[in-house]
């Protein structure tokens, strides 16, 4: 019997962010430098199959410093650290290389600048994330931590004229602006950037997903199940009425959520490798004669340069 056809239509941009190409690449180069075992303090990104393809190339994940002998090679992950961990490396002597990703550390300075000027600081950003404990950790005196406009209410600043906010990089654009509201509302002399903290990566798959809700009936989001950005684009899929299901991999492939679909969209979250969505094509392949086709969207053309000890050996071995 011939499989049922199947339009499946990609989103663009989406997958892998400088940010996330960076922090990979300054792995690999610090293992080809300073060779095996180079240890990660945390996942580098989110996502098990990039960690799993560093483990196996020498990388050691571990929780916190501590875990790490005196003296080595260590890598801080795309999200960030607080300051009191940069200073725990430091007391063990690691050889420390940063890969927060520069829009993450743009953040961080944002938030120390109005620290520094006697701002009390608002983070807009979910509890639990990497990226929140850092940048909380790099802001001196009391950041208060809210999530969705009802937190509002709950603040108590020392002087409601002396307010700023920074927002997590990988929000939604539209939720974020309603705590903005919110904030504006309650304290109208609050200072802050808008919307311009979530970075052009998170800000461009999400157009990008609100372009392919357009031409699809159901839309897939490949993206680890801790991936803020990730959640985001399924949510934001969702908003729109298109039931939207974020997956890890092939693997997380439920029949069921294509029954009665002629045309599936597929995109991918910032930490996601295209690897995998080309695996899940291929899943999809096995039952339907599909036709892939891919959106016209926004071209992103962002590169981040690597640490300067690694710049120098990135040159060096590719003049070799
Ligand atoms: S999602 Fe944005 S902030 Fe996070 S690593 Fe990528 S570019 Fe940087």
């Amino acid at each position: 019997m011939p499989k049922p056809g199947l339009r499946v239509v990609l989103a663009q941009p989406r997958g892998f962010c400088a940010g996330v190409e960076r922090a990979i690449e300054i792995v690999e180069r610090a293992l080809e430098r300073y060779g095996a075992p180079v240890y990660v303090r945390h996942e580098i990104v989110h996502n098990r199959h990039v960690v799993a393809a560093l483990k196996r190339k020498g990388a050691c994940f571990v929780d916190e410093v501590d875990e790490i002998p005196e003296g080595a090679v260590t890598v801080f992950s795309a999200h960030g650290v607080a300051a009191r961990v940069e200073r725990a490396g430091q007391r063990r002597k690691l050889q420390i290389i940063d890969a927060a990703c520069p829009l993450v550390s743009k953040v961080h300075k944002e938030g120390q600048r109005y620290a520094a000027k006697g701002y009390e600081v608002i983070l807009i950003g979910h509890a639990g994330h990497p990226e929140v404990e850092g940048t909380m950790g790099r802001i001196d005196g009391r950041v208060h931590l809210i999530s969705e406009p009802g937190d509002v209410a709950g603040l108590a600043p020392a002087d409601p004229e002396k307010l700023a906010f920074v927002t997590q990089t990988t929000l939604s654009v539209d939720d974020t602006r309603d705590v903005i509201g919110a904030l504006r509302a309650r304290f109208p002399a609050i200072v802050g950037p808008d919307t311009r903290d979530i970075c052009y990566a998170t800000q461009n798959r999400q157009t990008a997903v609100r372009a392919l809700a357009r031409e699809v009936d159901v839309i897939l989001v490949v993206g680890a199940p801790n991936s803020s950005n990730s959640n985001r684009l399924r949510e934001i899929g969702a908003a729109t009425g298109r039931p939207s299901y974020l997956l890890d991999s092939a693997d997380g492939l439920e029949a069921r959520w294509l029954e009665g679909a002629r045309a599936v969209g597929i995109t991918a979250g910032a930490s996601a490798p295209e690897a995998l969505v080309q695996n899940l094509i291929d899943r999809l392949g096995l039952d339907y004669d599909v036709r892939v086709e891919t959106l016209a969207g926004i071209a992103e053309n962002v590169h981040f340069r690597l640490p300067p000890e690694l710049e120098e050996h990135a040159s060096q071995a590719g003049a070799a």
